[in-house]
This record gives C-alpha cells, structure tokens and sequence, in this order.
C-alpha cells in the first residue's frame, strides 16, 4: 500500500484535563518523575509502551480521559503539576544571582538527544547536547538550542538471525511530537531560506521544543516551497556525505541563525550575544553573522572580529575521521552563490578553513579549522582531551608550545535527574530527606548497607527482565515465536558488567571477544558467575562495525553461554535508562586517548555502578584507585595486536582477581559489605562531580561570560573597539617580520646559583613600526633537561618592562626591557625571552600565532 499517506490525529483532551496538554507539550516531562507519574497513572500499559505523554494521550480510550476528567483528585493533580511547571519556567535560579553574564547563549548542535520520544540523537554528543539544555534550563539560564529537524532521526537498528545489523527509517511526523511550528502573526508558518548555486532557494520551516525554559529551534525542509531533492536535506542524521552533508551544515549554521532572528521576533526571545558550536557541524553560524555585521557598515576583518569574540567552539573528537571535512570545490560552488553570504567573498571563507594551515592538502576545507578560527573561545570535553586537542591542533598556532595553544577543557558532565534512577532516588528521600542523590552523603551510617544492597538488586532485577523483554521482541521481529530459553536468559543476582555504545572501531567492542576461553570460563564460574549486556549501534556505511556486532551476536549465542551475555538492539535513551543502574560494572576499553570524554560511564556512576575502565576521557582524571578500576592502557605495546592482546588480558585479570571476588564475598546476610564501601565512596565522591550542573555552571564562568565581555566589548559605541582592533591587528601582522629580539643581556647570579637568587634579564628589541604598548615581552622560563634541547618543561613567564635608563641610549633602534625572575625551585634552569603581541582583546597570548623568540 504504497501511496498511504499517513498523519497524526491528535488526542481531544477533555476540558478539565487541559494541563495534561501544557504539561506533554513541555519536555520537562521527562527529566520530572511527578509528571511522568500522572501519566503513568492515566495507563500503565500505554506509558510502558511509548515512554511518550503525546502518545499515551493518543491511545488511551475516551472514555478513560472523560472518566479522568471527573476525577477531581486527578484534575487537581494535573493542575498542581502544571502550576508547578509555571513557576519552574518563570522563578529566578542560579543564573539570575549573577552578574556580567550573557542576556541569552545560542546553542548550536547536529543533534540533540532530549528524550526517546524526539528521537534526534545518534549517541554521546546528541545526548550531551540534550543534558546541556536540560541543566540550562534547571540553572535558569536563557539558552537557546539549535539544530535540525530530522525526518527519520538516525536509524532503528535491528538484528538478523545471522547477526547482521539491519537499519530502519521509519518517518516521524512531527505533529505527533511536542513541537510547535513557529509562526508568523498571521497564521503563516515562518521560513528561513538560503541562496544555492543555480538561482535555486532552499528552505525550511522551524519546529520550536519546548525543554524546560529553554526552546530548541529545529529546521525542517521537508515542506512545499522545496523542489523535490532539496526537500530530503534534513531527512536523516549523518545520513548521507559531501554535498548533502555540506547542505545540512549550511542550513544549520546560516539557518540557524536565521532561525534565532525569527524567534527573537515572534516569541519574543532575547537575542543572543554568546553562540556556542557544539562540534564543528555548525561553524557556518559564525559567517552567517559577519555577513550580517557587514550589512551593518563593518569591513570582513572588523567583522570577524566581533564574530569570533563571541563564539564558544567545542571540539568533541581526537579521531580524524570523526571531524567533518568538504572537497575544496564543493565549497567553492556553494560559497560562490553571491546571495548566500551578502558581503563574503569565497576566499575569506577559504581562508579560515583550508587544511593547508595545519599541514594538510589546501584541496580540504576542514570544519574543526573553521571552529578554531572562528571561536576566539575553544575546548576539549576533558582534561586529557583538553591536551590532546592543543597538541593536534598545534600547527595553526605556529612556534607555541602545545600547553600554550588556546584551547581549554570542561569535562563534560551528564544530568542527573534524568539519568539516576527512581529507586536511587527513592532512597535517598528516604534516608536522607532529599532526592538529589548528587548532594548526598552516601558513606553516611543513616543509610544501612542492607537498605543500599536492597536497592542495587532491584535495580539490577529491572535491567534483566527488560532485556529479556528485549531480547525476546527481538527474536520475534525476526523469527517468529521466541524460543523457550529467551525467558531465562540473565540472573538477577549475577554480577552485571555492561557496556553499550556506538560501534566506532576506536571503541573496541569485541576486546573482550579476545581469548574466547577465557570468557567462557568467567561468564560461566559456578561460583562467582559474570554476565554480560551489550549495545551499540555501528554507523550504517560502517560494515566493519556491523562485522563487530556479528561476531559479538554469534558467540553471544552459543546454547552454554547464552544465557550470560546478550546483545540489545536498538540502544537509546529508553534502554539506557534501565540498562546503566542495573549493572554492578561499566566497562569502557577505548584506544587511549580516542575517547574525548564519555559519558555512558558517568551515567552508570550516578547510579552506583563501579566504573572499570581504560584511563582514557573523564576517567583519566576522575580514577583515583577506589572508586572503580583502571584496565592499563599498554602504550608501549609494539602493534595494535599487541596492545590488544595485552589490555585484554588485564581486563580479565581485573574481573576475575578483583572485581568477581570482591562482589562475592558476602557476609551473614548475603551483603557484600567491601564492594558496597567502594559503591558508596564512588556515589558520593563522583555524583557532584559528574552532574551536567557543574559543567554548564563551568561553561558559563569560564567561557559563556568572558565571550559576552568580549563581544559586548568589541560592539559598544558602535563597533569603536572593533574597528580599532582590527586595525590594530592588521599592524601587527604587518609590522611582524621586523619584530626580533636582538639581544639578552643577564647578570645578578653566583658562579653556583642556589633558590631564591635573582636573574636579572634586559632584552633588546628591535619593535620595526610598533610601540612597546602592542608588545609583551617576557622571559619563559622552567626546567630544561639537557636531553630534551631546546625544550623547556613546567613552562612559566615573567613579562619584562622598558627599561627607561636604557631607552634610547642604546641607539641600535631597539628598545630595552627589564626585569627579575627569582629561581625559586631547584633544579635544572632554562630561560629564554619572546615578543608576544599584547592587547587586552586578545583572550591568549598566542592568539595571533605571531611570535619572535631570542635567536
Ligand atoms: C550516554 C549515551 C551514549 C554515549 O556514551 P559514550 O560512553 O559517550 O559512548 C550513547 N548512546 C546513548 C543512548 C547514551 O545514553
């Protein structure tokens, strides 16, 4: 039936239960346990099997809506919520105690993971972006999300009998989601739209969410106005590459600030002075913008750098394949479109994204390049990502140190109220008066290991009997009836490792697949058996991931062992909410350092799972030796075979000597009274530390506010600062090549300098067309191991001053500066002395990437 065409009724409310539809419209819905209760509560049956207010409103009978309309308990309960919900959306929250912080941040994402029910998201940065809302919004802070409307979502992974994973699109009519579509006063819906080579427009219509007190704009060109091919740009997530792929950047970037410009109009928003790029898919918003400051009487580069001073760029991946990069003439065609960016030329577009700036092909246009060089504010999503971004991405900072390339970190966090489980909650309400389980004192004696222990059982019960239900739907879909063995697979009091995720090789799904026997012989202890969950999704033109998952089904299926691992399909944000806080263990064994940061281990960690772990991500900086286990990366094996072979087996060595043992050695009443010490220490230690509230709270000091300084800044009095910067720059850049130190004179120490001495440094240099206020001259000092040439560790600064006794009096035309480092560490010393461009709008000292370093 072919030409079925297919919509969405939506339910008729009765009257008295109108809060039902504010409080489905709303996605607060689903990080709100009460709400999500009076839902539960209209059908039990309907809540299980959507996870989807709008959808259970949809299916329900009339009649039992008409019978609740006459229930005034129930009336007023609805009411109670949606009041409730008022006052959330309206009350001042942490945000509004501050000062100096931005009116409003947009916040732009190629996907946004907010609930199974608005299914937008294919993994950890989707759903990162969603938590990064949702904790917005519990702050109070006046974000506004940005993406895509995708009419298929990713994909719906399903598995053949020969464990082949096979991907399903069905279409998602947004009229059936909680989205609203953004209209214009007179009823019609508002578009954006974008010139496109050949006179053709591309268009779309915008979809607003409402997540708490945030509202996520979708563009959507599935419409009318569209020719045909360009009504599929939005059809799938990270479905298709090259031009479709560059076509959804563009309508994400230049539409979407579009799109902010409409919303600021017709519902009222602030508009933003901050924008931040989550990843580099959206870079385009950045060009988008100085197109509009240009409209507005600035030049390019004064544009540019009003632009950059109030953008926030996230990179989110170490792995090359992983960053989005176009063909050269690709770009060329699109940004040739005169209409498209009014007052942009193709080759300022080049120049802030060729590769050829970092060493590669000038034939690449490189998005992480264009979010580096159009976010004067950059970070990794990690510590050890932090590093690991400043020393790939070195090379577009010339003659800096890696610890000087102006990338920070803010390690991601994850947002607890949707993630941490009822029954933890529940405890802690119980025990210790509150349900935020993050501000709990879990080694506290008012809780009881037996009352602890209670509840990690039933949350593992509930994990095991949703996958059996998994796993048996899953046999139905492909074969039939499910074989009698389905209902006993898993046992509920058997130590749980899980490990779910997407099926990048650099993942390594099938590491513990490496000495099959070995496996078999844990999974299968009489004494202290192991059972396995796994999930994971591969990328639809990833047949080598597809081959992991096959090779994971088919020994997962073996009649002896069946019962010990299973394979989920289709993991999203439904399973992973029961799967995390049923396991006693989150494994995680990525190739160090190609895990960024990693979140599905946080999430485990807020429910009281014990993390084992590769040091790589979050867990690099948050192992300590008792909150979980590090499996030792082994960095000097020869080949990845090695290295393999080698972190395998320390894996199995940790769960079979430690982690097994521990979680079975039981007292009286069956309590295994160390491992709960380990759970209760990790609970309370990490929980603060891991919440999504810490990271946006982290965003908003220490990227958020100074970008709005800088933006604010650089705006004010009509654009003086930035007209005068971009002036100044110019000069610099200019005048550069005559910058040099000419020569270094010292004195002041002993034959055998001891700590504390004083080195006294006066540098002349030679400034060409600058004055000594444009530079900052300075000694950089630290330990210098003789083995390491000219490399100098723990690297420290001390910026010199024009020495006013020498000026001028040295007529070589250069300028002398002064001053004094006190060696206060022992040890080897190496100092040298730099020129270093200096103005207060600039947010790093290697800003520029210009340098001039004593010969
Ligand atoms: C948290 C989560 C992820 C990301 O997990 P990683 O550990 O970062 O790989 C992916 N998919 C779902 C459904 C998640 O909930």
């Amino acid at each position: 039936m072919k030409a079925i065409r297919r919509f969405t009724v939506r339910a008729v409310i009765p009257e008295p239960l109108s809060a039902l539809e504010e409080l489905a419209l709303n996605l607060r819905w689903s990080w709100h346990r009460p709400t999500q209760r009076l839902f539960r509560a209209i059908s039990d049956e309907a809540w299980h099997a959507s996870h989807d207010p709008i959808q259970l409103l949809g299916a329900v009978e009339p009649a039992r809506l008409e019978a609740l309309a006459a229930d005034p308990g129930f009336v007023q309960q609805a009411n109670e919520l949606r009041d409730e919900l008022r006052r959330y959306i309206t009350e001042p929250r942490w945000y509004q105690g501050l000062e100096g912080a931005p009116a409003s941040v947009a916040y732009f994402s190629a996907e946004f993971g907010v609930a199974a029910a608005l299914p937008q998201y294919s993994g950890g940065l989707g759903i990162l972006a969603g938590d990064h809302l949702k904790a917005a919004s519990d702050l109070g802070i006046p974000l506004i999300g940005v993406g895509l409307f995708y009419r298929s979502g990713y994909f719906r992974q399903s598995i053949s009998g020969d464990g082949w994973q096979h991907e399903s699109y069905p279409v998602l009519d947004p009229d059936g989601l909680p989205l609203s579509v953004l209209r214009r006063p007179d009823g019609m819906a508002a578009r954006v739209s974008l010139a496109l080579p050949d006179g053709r427009s591309l268009s779309a219509r915008v979809w607003v969410a409402a997540v708490g007190r945030v509202k996520l704009l979708l563009l959507d060109t599935n419409i009318r106005e569209n020719d045909e091919d360009l009504r599929s740009v939005t059809d799938r997530l990270y479905g298709g590459g090259g031009e479709h792929r560059l076509l959804q950047e563009l309508l994400l970037g230049i539409g979407g600030v579009r799109a902010i410009d409409l919303a600021v109009e017709l519902l009222g928003l602030t508009p933003p002075t901050v924008f931040h790029t989550n990843e580099g898919h959206s870079g385009f918003q950045g060009l988008e913008r100085i197109s509009n400051l240009i409209g507005d009487g600035l030049s390019f580069d004064e544009a540019l750098q009003v632009a950059r001073a109030g953008t926030v760029f996230t990179t989110h991946t170490p792995v090359p394949a992983g960053i989005d990069r176009f063909e050269r003439p690709l770009i060329e065609r699109y940004f040739s479109t005169a209409d498209l960016l009014p007052g942009v030329t193709l080759d300022q577009v080049l120049s802030l994204a060729l590769e050829s700036q970092m060493g590669g092909p000038d034939s690449v246009f490189n998005m992480a390049v264009l979010g580096l060089r159009l976010g004067q504010h950059a970070n990794g999503v990690a510590k050890l990502h932090g590093r690991v971004s400043r020393a790939m991405f070195r090379p577009l900072w010339p003659g800096f140190d890696a610890d000087e390339v102006p990338i920070s970190s803010i390690t991601n966090g994850v947002h607890a109220p949707t993630w941490v489980d009822s029954t933890l909650v529940a405890l802690a309400e119980a025990h210790f008066g509150t349900g935020d389980t993050t501000r709990v004192d879990w080694e506290s004696e008012q809780l009881a290991d037996a009352a602890l222990w209670a509840a990690r059982n039933e949350m593992r019960a509930a994990t095991v009997t949703d996958a059996r239900r998994r796993v048996r739907a899953a046999h139905t879909v492909t074969g039939g009836i499910a074989p009698a063995w389905t209902e006993q697979v898993l046992d509920p009091g058997a130590l749980t490792i899980g490990f779910a995720r997407r099926g990048a090789s650099y993942k390594r799904l099938t590491l513990m697949l490496h000495d099959r026997e070995r496996l078999r012989g844990i999974l299968t202890d009489p004494e202290r058996p192991v059972q396995i969950i796994v999930a994971g999704k591969a990328h639809p033109a990833d047949d080598d991931g597809k081959r992991l998952i096959q090779e994971l089904y088919e020994f997962a299926e073996q009649p002896d062992i069946r019962g010990r691992i299973v394979f989920l399909p289709n993991y999203d944000i439904t399973m992973a909410q029961t799967l995390y806080p049923g396991t006693d263990v989150w494994l995680n064994n990525p190739l160090r350092p190609m895990e960024a940061c990693g979140t599905s281990g946080m999430k485990a960690a807020l429910n009281g799972s014990l993390n084992l772990s590769i040091l790589d991500g979050w867990w690099d900086e948050y192992y300590d030796g008792r909150n979980g286990w590090a499996i030792p990366s082994a960095d000097s094996a020869g080949d990845a075979a090695e290295r393999d072979a080698l972190e395998a087996n320390a894996l199995y060595d940790l769960i079979e000597h430690q982690i097994a043992p521990m979680f079975y050695d039981r007292d009286d009443d069956g309590v295994p009274a160390q491992w709960l010490a380990h759970v209760r220490y990790a609970l309370k230690t990490l929980s603060p530390e891991l919440s999504a509230d810490r990271m946006v709270m982290q965003y908003v000091d220490e990227l958020y506010t100074p970008a709005h300084h800088f933006a604010t800044t650089l705006a004010a009095d009509r654009f003086a600062a930035a007209r005068s910067l971009s002036a100044w720059k110019k000069k610099v850049v200019a005048a550069w090549p005559q910058v040099a130190v000419a020569h270094v004179e010292s004195g002041g120490l002993d034959a055998v300098p001891q700590v504390n001495d004083a080195l006294h440094v006066r540098a002349h240099v030679a400034l060409g067309e600058l004055t000594p206020d444009d530079v900052r001259v300075e000694v950089v000092y630290g330990h210098s191991e003789p083995a390491a040439g000219d490399e100098l560790t723990e690297l420290r600064s001390r910026e010199l001053a024009v020495d006013t006794d020498a000026a001028a009096a040295d007529g070589t035309g250069t300028t002398a500066f002064t001053g004094t480092v006190v060696l206060d560490r022992a040890g080897s010393f190496g100092y040298t002395v730099r020129v270093l461009p200096k103005n207060e709008l600039l947010a790093a000292p290697a800003e520029l990437g210009l340098v001039a370093v004593a010969g």
